[in-house]
């Protein structure tokens, strides 16, 4: 297996911040992934209020309240997982989901950090408003939690960032036919006033993230498909690729060159087109300050038409061409892509049931915050991504696009101890019972994956062990970027 043949090395180190020599944690570890030592090592850790006090070889631990023994053939020792795109339709939505239910699933899947989107009611698009849903959270919290703010009042935009914005999300339009996910509020269809927020966005030192779509273009096409009559989950699927993906291309096109104009930090969300990655890149290499997101679906999902088949509604929003999602995992492995991300996006089964005859009216989404970890790993397995990088898009990279490495996404001494205990070569087949989300389903159901997160611990408590949540509610803490500059 890939990952076998990596180079093990006991650096017979032990660094302590403190002259304690008692300290809360000891994880005996001989494969553990820590970016300043170039990748994963031999080594253990020591944790103590909740951050890692000491790293290095096992008999040079200091004593602890308790060990975790995770040495072992297939245990890997990593970072915990950060999610910047997780939909916990809370306020407003929690029939489909609520920040509890989220964040245990969360913590199921071996992520320590969740950052939520900001398309719920009322929008978080005013510090009021911001500040609430803040607050809420906490009390909710199993996992250490961020929020994306709405960016699209350009007024508020500086003072949610002072009050701790993660980043600010927009998306590039707002549904007709339907009134979720993507309803007004939080969307912008006006360029002028796209322009604007990207402005203030910029001002803030905040990364903008943003759902790319023409919407007058889309219109079109959908209208097309719908006079047509071929509105099934094939020909929504079919739809949203039509006319060489133009929709979405024409999207990315003019946030490109708005984000030449006003220097925003820019994060294009789910970005899975072959022509994308080339525009992308072209910009990248030009110095534009654009990073990306990959969606697990695209890689392991609707990416195929026997899955659109047979989970139709389930798995829809997007759809990409095989030939597409290759030219995806082209640019996770070229450092094109910048970090993966869930889009958990849950809908009640009844909710999407419509979709199987017109999911023009259906909402678009799928969960999957518990399931990818699982997912990656697998394909770590089976030589499709190196090991690191797969750590290094869902944990690291995330946190250094986001401006809080290296207290999260870092296995290091003064990092706070968000651990992942994973076991490579654990076998697991998904199934419909161990969802933890409102929803209630999964598109995986069935499905086997070698790898699999057995631990999760967050700033040295353990919330997950062998599948079973033991985090409690209100335990989260709110996160925020570390470092930016709020100019007033
Ligand atoms: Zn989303």
């Amino acid at each position: 297996m890939a990952w076998d043949n990596v180079f093990l090395v006991d650096m017979g180190e032990h660094r302590l911040m403190s002259k304690s020599n008692h300290v809360d944690l000891v994880i005996k570890s001989d494969r553990t992934y820590a970016w300043s030592y170039g990748g994963v090592v031999k080594a253990s850790l020591a944790i103590d209020g909740g951050k890692i006090v000491a790293f290095g070889s096992e008999a040079n631990m200091p004593k602890a309240e308790k060990v975790i023994d995770a040495t072992g053939q297939g245990k890997l020792v990593m970072p915990g997982w950060i999610d910047t795109h997780a939909h916990f339709r809370d306020p407003g939505f929690t029939h489909k989901e609520d920040f509890e239910t989220g964040s245990r699933a969360a913590a199921a899947g071996g992520v320590t950090l969740t950052v939520d989107m900001p398309n719920v009611n009322p929008p978080p698009n005013t510090l009021e408003r911001f500040e609430a849903k803040k607050a809420d959270a906490k009390t909710k919290a199993i996992v250490d939690f961020g929020h994306n703010a709405s960016g699209v009042v350009p007024e508020e935009i500086p003072k949610i960032a002072k009050a701790g914005a993660f980043g600010f999300k927009i998306f590039q339009l707002i549904d007709v036919g339907r009134d979720y996910p993507h309803m007004s509020g939080t969307g912008i269809r006006d360029e002028g006033h796209l322009f604007q927020c990207f402005k203030a966005v910029s001002k803030t030192g905040l990364v903008c993230l943003v759902h790319p779509n023409n919407q007058a273009i889309y219109e079109v096409i959908a209208k097309e498909y719908m006079d047509r009559g071929e509105v099934d989950h094939r020909g929504y699927a079919r739809a949203f690729v039509a006319y060489q993906n133009i929709a979405v291309l024409a999207g990315i096109s003019t946030l490109i060159l708005l984000q030449r104009s006003t220097g925003v930090k820019l994060h294009i969300l789910h970005v899975n087109l072959r022509r994308a990655w080339e525009m992308i890149r072209d910009a990248r290499g030009h110095g534009q300050d654009i990073s990306t997101e990959v969606n697990p679906a695209s890689l392991f999902l609707t990416n195929s038409w026997d899955t659109i088949e047979k989970w139709g509604p389930l798995s829809l929003g997007s759809y990409c061409r095989p030939e597409d999602s290759v030219s995806t995992w082209d640019a996770l492995n070229d450092g094109t892509a910048t970090v993966i991300a869930t889009d958990h996006a849950p809908h009640h089964k009844s909710e999407k049931e419509i979709g199987w005859t017109n999911m023009f009216k259906s909402p678009g989404g799928r969960p999957m915050i518990q399931e990818y970890m699982g997912l990656m790993l697998d394909s770590v397995n089976k030589g499709i991504i190196p090991l690191e990088k797969a750590i290094q898009l869902c944990s690291e990279n995330v946190a250094r696009r986001f401006g809080v490495f290296p207290k999260k996404g870092s296995l290091d001494v003064g990092a706070d101890a968000d651990i992942t205990i994973a076991d490579l070569k654990k076998k697991h087949t998904y199934t419909q019972e161990e969802v933890l989300s409102k929803c209630g389903y999964t598109c995986f159901e069935g499905r086997e994956v070698q790898g699999f997160p057995v631990m999760t611990i967050v700033r040295g408590r353990i919330v997950m062990q062998e599948g079973a949540v033991i985090g409690k509610p209100g335990e989260g803490e709110f996160v925020s970027p570390l470092s930016h500059t709020v100019l007033t």
